[in-house]
């Protein structure tokens, strides 16, 4: 505990208190706390009381999709998982690395045992016996708080040989990224994980088929395992939190222009206009002007009513809200988001190593003032074809901001061909 450094300052804030029930300070929750406050009774309730099916079936209910941003149904892949023979594995995905994203950190570095609780309650129900964390390099923090109540929840007979005295046995390891986006993948964290280079590979199969060690894995986010505890613990009252078809609760990390940047737990009928009211509005009353979804989807004023759900006219994904003001451009963001996307293709697929490139620095001599129509043009061209020849989500995402802006923002884009944009050329008039 002595080794672990200081927390970050982000400001959290939650009217369910649920998955941030303990993380309100900036400290470890440490086993004892964890205890005293119902830590560890729906393990005790789903090892003593119910099946590994049962478990299945409450999460089936539950409507619980994945937080890492695709939003799969957890329940459907933890059932094509079951479909295969043991030996299963379980790993969470704590590579978070979307610009903009820093919700899991919060649970990892402030209440580490509810993820550890999800992740145990979920390798009983799976038929696992070891469950791996890959966590990112850039969390030094987390590894080792995460070390620690690893170390915690074995001295308290929670993890390890018979669980609870009964005889289900389940370990958890922790690995440590070395800051690589692409080993978020997860084909390519399962590589890494397996200590070969973090190049994702073609899917299907899916790990869920055929995962680490070529055996049934499967990858669920920080956030979605812990969600596990509480939809034990509820069961049916679960569904009284947040809207038909997207139950339960969902953390919302925003920053930006907003007056309280932070982490932010809501349900998913919040609208993203109601979400930026809750981080205090606009800094200084400016106008808002975007909000870039990480470096994924870019929303206009007319997107701010839209709900934080995974319908198909719901803003989806991690929930990462960049807020962006009148004195911002929207070129420039595009801009950090294309040399984003360059430094961490992996080179694997000739369309998303060159086509990066060249979004790059289309962009680049578009925010210079030197961009043409028919490099307009070219980056519509590199919009379709990047995703269409590359096999996974980083091509597929590499354009999307780009594609959106373009159609949203057109009027940006002209601001820069006749060199009128305020915040790039000042001087213009
Ligand atoms: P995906 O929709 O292809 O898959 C989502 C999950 O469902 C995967 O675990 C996949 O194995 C599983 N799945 C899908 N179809 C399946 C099937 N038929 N059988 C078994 N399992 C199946 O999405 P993806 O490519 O894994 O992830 C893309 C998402 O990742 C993007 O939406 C993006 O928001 C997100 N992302 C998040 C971060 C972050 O920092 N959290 C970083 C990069 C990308």
């Amino acid at each position: 505990r002595d080794k672990i450094p200081h927390l970050p300052e982000i400001h959290v804030e939650s009217n369910l208190n649920l998955l941030l029930r303990r993380a309100k300070e900036n400290r470890t929750v440490d086993i004892e706390e964890y205890v005293t406050t119902g830590g560890y009774s729906a393990l005790r309730k789903a090892l003593e009381r119910l099946k590994p099916e049962d478990i299945v079936v409450l999460v089936e209910e539950s409507t619980l999709r994945g937080r890492g941003g695709a939003g799969f149904p957890t329940a459907r892949k933890w059932r094509f998982a079951l479909m295969n023979p043991e030996p299963r594995y379980l790993i969470c995905n704590c590579d978070e690395s979307e610009p903009g994203t820093f919700k899991d950190r919060i649970i990892v570095e402030r209440d580490p045992h509810l993820l550890l609780e999800g992740m145990i309650i979920a390798g009983y129900a799976l038929g696992a016996k070891e469950g791996y964390i890959y966590i990112r390099g850039e969390y030094p923090a987390g590894y080792l708080i995460l070390e620690n109540a690893i170390e915690e929840a074995k001295s308290y007979g929670f993890l390890g040989e018979n669980i609870l005295g009964t005889n289900f046995s389940f370990d958890i390891k922790v690995y440590r990224g070395a800051g690589a986006y692409i080993c978020g993948e997860e084909t390519a964290l399962i590589e890494s994980l397996e200590g070969k280079r973090g190049h994702p590979r073609l899917r299907p199969p899916y790990p869920a088929q055929v995962g680490i060690y070529g055996k049934p894995t499967v990858v669920n986010n920080v956030e979605t395992l812990s969600n596990i505890p509480i939809i034990v613990t509820y069961e049916q009252y679960f569904m009284n939190i947040g809207p038909s078809g997207f139950y339960g609760p969902k953390l919302f990390p925003i920053s930006g222009k907003v007056e309280k940047p932070g982490v932010y737990e809501a349900t998913m009928d919040i609208t993203l206009r109601e979400l930026i009211d809750m981080a205090g509005g606009i800094k200084n009353g400016k106008r808002f002007k975007a909000v870039f979804s990480g470096a994924l989807g870019v929303y206009s004023e007319k997107d701010l009513d839209m709900p934080m759900d995974y319908s198909p006219k719901g803003f989806g994904g991690t929930g990462t809200t960049i807020v962006l003001d009148e004195d911002d451009c929207i070129i420039d963001s595009l801009l950090v988001v294309a040399n984003f996307f360059h430094h961490e293709s992996c080179g694997k697929c000739t369309p998303c190593r060159v086509g990066t490139y060249e979004q790059m620095n289309i962009l680049k001599k578009i925010k210079e003032g030197r961009g043409t129509e028919k490099d307009l043009e070219y980056l519509k061209h590199l919009s379709e074809n990047i995703p269409a020849g590359s096999i996974c989500g980083l091509g597929f995402s590499a354009p999307q901001a780009v594609s959106d802006a373009l159609r949203k923002f057109p009027e940006e884009f002209e601001a820069h061909l006749n060199r009128s944009c305020k915040v790039c050329f000042p001087d213009s008039g």
